[in-house]
């Protein structure tokens, strides 16, 4: 029996055992959240003081899965196109930035508290969970009702006929109209009413006693200088964006750059989200990677379609299925888009963002000119004309990304013998290990065989060298931290120069000579096999 949640998630019941099922995933991302911490990937931030809220830490193996992801990404941008290349700008950025971009204004979201759990949400997700429940209700009812009717089942017809359907439709339009409404006029009092008129109630207390709501920054500040007097309020950047677009300038004259071109950049970001939780899914300390696209303007939608395209290939050629994933537009712009769209993986906790792409305008390098006086016009010399470039965005959090492949990736199995294998079915090339050396027994010259073996490798792949307990013991330590290959060097090696190679999901074994060994894994983990299917 195999259990991977993302994959159950996908295919889930609709039925009665709808609520155990939803418990389920609620218990195997715990246990997710646990084998995290067991494993050495993740940590969280400040462990013997009791943690840090939504901060957390990379340990051994999580650095060397995330390392994996950023190559996978920054290899995908900056290796397979030519007119993209990458910068690291500094967190700290000039003040200024932050006017011009707009986020010491409206970088902002809507908070609500409850008055007798003192608990604070967002009110724009409480809505938005609103709306969920309600297209819950009709899947719930669709799925009654293809079960009932079987290989008859008209599910169009169904939905356009069915009175309680229709009924729940009707109220979610309603709903997601007015919401749209609201938050496209930042109209708070209306988005309190939404709440009270939905009878949202808090999960804690389960009352609907709510205060007005508020708007919250985001923003990080800090002071830069020694004295009190001259100090500068500045800012933890809360996205990587605005470090391209200032350094936009410097790095199309030096580069000698045409549009279109990007700059692809991977760095710290914070925010000082109001709720924070689902583990690494939304933190306060967390990494983007970013690559904006300047383009000719007019062209952008163009452009925009584009990269929604070539980004989802991005995802899908990790293998983890297609039904992981879906795109969603947007209903409501930031003040700079004309065009959004995010992508959404399947998380234990249903779909939800793990990248943004957005058609920007000429918005920020607009601003950026106007608040710097300085001209970032390009001249183009195909047009023989000047302008402000048009921009499309890339944004993807490595930390959402890193919890979309452990979680696709996660698997309990339940082996001939009854026991069962914990194991993480990584695709090899984002593996932390790719490959454990062991010898058979302690003894004999096996591990002398295999150290031999492991220097030859090592310069390539990272590899472990393990000798303790049974074998079997060693193979099921790799399959929790997601290594694809194990060697095992027995007697019968040191005549022969071959071992057993085992493969980590079939746990299918093959003989294999040493000699070969280097380009028969090289193969099978390196990044670049997943780079040419996005070509
Ligand atoms: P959300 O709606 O979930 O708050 P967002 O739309 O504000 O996200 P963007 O500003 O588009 O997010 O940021 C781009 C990407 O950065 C997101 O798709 C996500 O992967 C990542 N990201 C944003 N905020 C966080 C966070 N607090 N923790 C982890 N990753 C984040």
């Amino acid at each position: 029996m195999l259990i991977s949640y993302a994959w159950s998630l996908a295919h889930r019941p609709i039925n009665s055992l709808f609520t155990l099922v939803e418990m389920a995933q609620e218990d195997i991302f715990k246990k997710l959240v646990s084998h995290c911490k067991e494993y050495g990937f993740v940590f969280p931030s400040s462990d013997i003081y009791d943690g840090l809220s939504a901060v957390y830490d990379y340990g051994q193996m999580g650095v060397e899965l995330k390392n994996n992801i950023k190559k996978y990404w920054w290899d995908s941008m900056a290796l397979l196109h030519e007119n993209i290349v990458g910068i690291d700008s500094a967190i700290f950025m000039h003040p200024t930035i932050w006017k011009a971009s707009g986020h010491v204004d409206a970088f902002n979201d809507p908070l609500i508290d409850n008055k007798d759990s003192k608990k604070r949400y967002r009110a724009d997700v409480l809505i938005e969970d609103q709306l969920a429940k309600y297209d819950e209700k009709i899947n719930k009812d669709v799925a009654k009702a293809a079960k009932r009717f079987g290989e008859s089942f008209d599910e169009a017809q169904f939905r356009s006929t069915n009175g309680r359907v229709l009924e729940n439709q009707g109220k979610r339009n309603a709903l997601h109209i007015r919401f749209t409404k609201a938050l496209n006029d930042g109209n708070l009092e209306e988005l309190r009413q939404i709440i009270v008129d939905e009878e949202i109630t808090c999960p804690i207390s389960g009352t609907r006693n709510w205060t007005e709501v508020r708007q919250f920054n985001l923003m990080f500040s800090t002071e830069m200088g020694s004295t009190a007097d001259g100090a500068m309020k500045v800012y933890l950047r809360p996205e990587t964006a605005q470090g391209i677009f200032v350094n936009y300038m410097n790095v199309q004259k030096t580069g000698r750059m045409k549009i279109p071109f990007g700059i692809a950049q991977i760095g710290k970001a914070f925010r000082n989200e109001i709720i924070a939780r689902q583990f690494i899914f939304r933190m306060r300390e967390f990494e983007q990677m970013e690559m904006q696209f300047f383009v000719r303007p007019g062209s952008e939608l163009e452009w925009f379609a584009k990269w929604k395209e070539l980004r989802m290939k991005w995802h899908k050629a990790l293998g983890f299925g297609d039904n992981h994933y879906r795109y969603h537009d947007h209903d409501k712009l930031a003040h700079y888009a004309n065009a959004a769209t995010d992508i959404e993986f399947l998380m234990p906790f249903g779909f939800k963002e793990v990248e943004g792409i957005h058609s920007r305008t000429d918005f920020d390098l607009s601003q950026h000119e106007k608040y710097s006086g300085k001209s970032i016009k390009y001249f183009d010399p195909e047009l023989n004309e000047s302008y402000i470039p048009y921009v499309i965005e890339t944004s993807i959090g490595v930390d959402r990304m890193f919890l979309s492949v452990l979680s696709a990736s996660y698997c309990e199995e339940t082996l001939g013998n009854g026991e069962t294998r914990v194991l993480l079915k990584l695709p090899a090339p984002l593996a932390p290990v790719k490959l454990a050396v062991m010898p058979l027994v302690k003894k004999d010259g096996l591990p002398e065989k295999a150290r031999e073996i492991m220097d030859t490798l090592k310069f390539q792949f990272h590899c472990q060298y393990d000798e303790k307990d049974s074998i079997g013991k060693r193979y099921r330590r790799q399959d929790a931290i997601g290594t694809p290959y194990c060697i095992t060097v027995d007697h019968q090696s040191l005549d022969d120069n071959c071992v057993t190679l085992r493969n980590r999901d079939t746990m299918q074994q093959e003989r294999v000579a040493i000699a070969e060994l280097n380009s028969i894994i090289a193969d099978r983990v390196s990044i670049t096999g997943i780079l040419k299917k996005l070509i």
